[in-house]
C-alpha cells in the first residue's frame, strides 16, 4: 500500500490510496464470467467509443458479494488497474468504530479525496459494517453513528452525475442480506456481482496464477501436481489456495530444496486443512501442521521479550512441545518486585500482539488461526485494563471495575481508545518484528529442530541480529 504521496496532499489515515494498483484481470483466476462482466465496466471507464455510441453509461456502484478470501478486493483493484485509475480504499468498520460524528465526515473525506482525482475508484470493503439495514437490532452499539454514515454515502452517490466527475464506487460484503435496501436502489449499487467459491477448474487456474513465481521441476510436473491439489482442496477460497503455495514454498526452502515437490504441496494442503480444526488446548501431542505456527509464535514472543526487557521478570526458556492458548515462554517470577509505569502497560499490549502480527506476516491475513484470536483477546484485555482501571488515559481519571459500569458516552470513548491502543500496538509490534526478522527466523529454526530453546541462546541471537539496528525507541 502506498499512500498517495505522489499525488500530493496529506491524506486521512483510514484511506489507503494507490495511484496505480498494478493489478490486472490476469491476477484473478476462475469464474471467467465475472471478468467478462467487469470488463465491460472497464471499457466504459476508459471511454471506449463502442460504449459511447451505444449510449451506455457507467454504473455508479458495483457491489461484490461472497465469502471472505474469494478475491473481491483483488477484483476491485483489477478494475482500477485495467482502467488505469487511482484507487481509494477504506473499510466499513473504520467508519463506525469512532467518536460520534466522525462516520459521516470520514465518508465525506473519502469521496472528496476520490473526486479530486476523478476519474477514480472508491473501494469500501465490509460495507455492511456501515450499510446495514436501518432500524434493525443495534449490535455493538453505534447505531445512530452508522446511520449518519450510511446517509452520507447515499448523499454522495446521488450527488455525482454521469457527465462531470466520474467516480466508480465498489463495495464488498459477505452479508448482502443485511444491507440497507436504499443502497441497492437504481443509481447507487445497481450492479451486483456474486463472487463465489471456485470450482475444481477454477481452483486449478488460481493455483496456476500463484505458482507463476515458484519453481517446479518441470512444466508437466507442475500441471500434474496442481491438478491433484485442486482436486483435494474442495471448498477452498482463492486466499487459502494461495497460502498452500506459499507454505509449500516455505517448506521447500526450509528443506534447502530447489523445487517444490509433491511432498511439500501435500503437507501444505494438510496444514491448511488443519489450521482451524485444532481448537484443543493444553494437549500434549502437537500435530505436525501446527509446529511451524507455534514455532513462529514462540520466536516472535521471545524477540518482543528481548526488545522490552523486564528486569523483574526475566524469561528462562520456551518450547513448542505443547499446545496452549498462551505462549510457552517461561519466566522467573519475583514476587513483590513489580514497578510498572504507564509505558510498561502499553508495552505489555504491544508484546501480547506478537503472535498475531507474526502469523499475519507469515501466513497472510486470510490464514490466521486461533493463535491470533487468542493474542487479540489478551492484548485487548490489557488495553481495557489500562483504560478502565488505571486512570492514566484519555477516558478519565476514575477507576471502573467493569466495562458495563460506563454510561453510553464513556462506552463509545472506551471503544475508540481501545481501538487506538490496539492499532498502535499492532503497528509498533510489527515494526519491532520486521526490524528483527532474522532473529525470529533463527529462533524458529532452532525450535523446529530441537523443540525448545533457552534464554541465553535467545539473547545471543537477538543481540547479534540487532547489533546494527538503532536502540529501541520507547513509544
Ligand atoms: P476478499 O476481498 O474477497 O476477502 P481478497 O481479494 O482479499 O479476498 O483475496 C485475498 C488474496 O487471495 C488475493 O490477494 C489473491 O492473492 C488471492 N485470491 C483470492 N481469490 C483469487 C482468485 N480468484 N484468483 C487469484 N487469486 C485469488
Amino acid at each position: 500500500k502506498v499512500a498517495l504521496g505522489s499525488l500530493g496532499k496529506s491524506r486521512a489515515k483510514f484511506i489507503s490510496a494507490e495511484e496505480k494498483t498494478g493489478v490486472t484481470f490476469d491476477d484473478f483466476a476462475g469464474q471467467d464470467y465475472i471478468k467478462r462482466e467487469l470488463q465491460e465496466i472497464v471499457g466504459i471507464l476508459k471511454n471506449e467509443e463502442e460504449y459511447q455510441d451505444r449510449g451506455i453509461y457507467c454504473p455508479k456502484g458495483v457491489l461484490l458479494h461472497g465469502p471472505p478470501g474469494t478475491g473481491k478486493t483483488l477484483l476491485a483493484k483489477a478494475i482500477a488497474g485495467e482502467a488505469g485509475l487511482p484507487f481509494f480504499a477504506a473499510n466499513g468498520t473504520d467508519f463506525v468504530e469512532m467518536f460520534v460524528g466522525v462516520a459521516a465526515s470520514r465518508v465525506k473525506d473519502l469521496f472528496s479525496s476520490a473526486r479530486s482525482f476523478a476519474p477514480s475508484i472508491i473501494f469500501i470493503d465490509e460495507i455492511d459494517a456501515i450499510g446495514s439495514k436501518r432500524g434493525g437490532p443495534d449490535i455493538g452499539g453505534g447505531g445512530a453513528e452508522r446511520e449518519q454514515g450510511l446517509l452520507q454515502i447515499l448523499t454522495e452517490m446521488d450527488g455525482f452525475k454521469e457527465s462531470t466527475s466520474q467516480v466508480l464506487v465498489i463495495g464488498a460484503t459477505n452479508r448482502l442480506d443485511i444491507l440497507d435496501p436504499a443502497l441497492l436502489r437504481k443509481g447507487r449499487f445497481d450492479k451486483i456481482v456474486r463472487v463465489g467459491l471456485p470450482s475444481k477448474d477454477g481452483r486449478f487456474a488460481i493455483l496456476k496464477v500463484h505458482a507463476r513465481n515458484k519453481f517446479f521441476r518441470s512444466e508437466e510436473e507442475k500441471t500434474t501436481l496442481l491438478q491433484e491439489i485442486a482436486e483435494h482442496a474442495e471448498d477452498f477460497t482463492g486466499a487459502e489456495l494461495q497460502n498452500i503455495l506459499n507454505e509449500a514454498g516455505i517448506l521447500t526452502a526450509r528443506k534447502d530444496k530447489d523445487y517444490i515437490g509433491r511432498e511439500e504441496l501435500l503437507e501444505a494442503l494438510k496444514r491448511q486443512k488443519g489450521t482451524f480444526e485444532t481448537g484443543q488446548e493444553d494437549s500434549t501431542e502437537v500435530p505436525e501442521e501446527l509446529k511451524l505456527r507455534l514455532a513462529y509464535r514462540e520466536a516472535a514472543v521471545a524477540v518482543l521479550a528481548c526488545y522490552f526487557p523486564d528486569p523483574y521478570r526475566p524469561f528462562t526458556e520456551t518450547n513448542i512441545n505443547s499446545i496452549r492458548s498462551q505462549p510457552n515462554l517461561q519466566y522467573v517470577e519475583t514476587p513483590g518486585r513489580v514497578f510498572k509505569k504507564k509505558e510498561d502497560y502499553v508495552n505489555s499490549i504491544v508484546r501480547a500482539c506478537a503472535p498475531r502480527v507474526i502469523e499475519e506476516e507469515m501466513f497472510g491475513i486470510d490464514n490466521m488461526s486461533w493463535i491470533s484470536a487468542k493474542a487479540t483477546l489478551e492484548a485487548s484485555r490489557f488495553a481495557e485494563f489500562l483504560i478502565l482501571q488505571t486512570g492514566m488515559t484519555a477516558l478519565g481519571k476514575a477507576y471502573y471495575r467493569y466495562q458495563n459500569d460506563l454510561v453510553p458516552n464513556l462506552a463509545s470513548k472506551l471503544e475508540a481508545l481501545r481501538d487506538e491502543y490496539m492499532r498502535f500496538s499492532v503497528e509498533k509490534c510489527s515494526f519491532v518484528l520486521s526490524e528483527n526478522l532474522s532473529a525470529v527466523e533463527s529462533i524458529t529454526d532452532i525450535l523446529l529442530d530441537k523443540g525448545e530453546i533457552k534464554a541465553d541462546e535467545i539473547w545471543k541471537i537477538f543481540k547479534s541480529s540487532s547489533r546494527l539496528s538503532l536502540p529501541p525507541v520507547r513509544p
